[in-house]
């Protein structure tokens, strides 16, 4: 009898330890995606930024506070 309940836990166990695994490998694969798609251009050079990096002014992306200076003198 307690080797069955032995068997029992460890199929619980492994179960929830498998669920884990999957859970975290598709979390993974989301993020990768999400942060794949989350990159802009600089309106300056070309350059893909991170848009969580990137500096944003009048509607354009850029990669660095020089590029949107020379952007907005060379505009005007
Ligand atoms: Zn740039």
């Amino acid at each position: 009898m307690s080797r069955l309940l032995f068997l029992l836990a460890l199929a619980v166990v492994g179960y929830y330890f498998y669920r884990t695994l999957i859970r975290r490998r598709t979390h993974n694969a989301d993020h990768r995606t999400t942060r794949s798609l989350d990159v802009v251009r600089c309106h300056y050079c070309g350059l893909l930024v991170e848009n969580d990096k990137a500096l944003t002014h009048a509607g354009h992306h850029y990669c660095s506070r020089e590029h949107m200076a020379r952007d907005e003198a060379g505009s005007t």
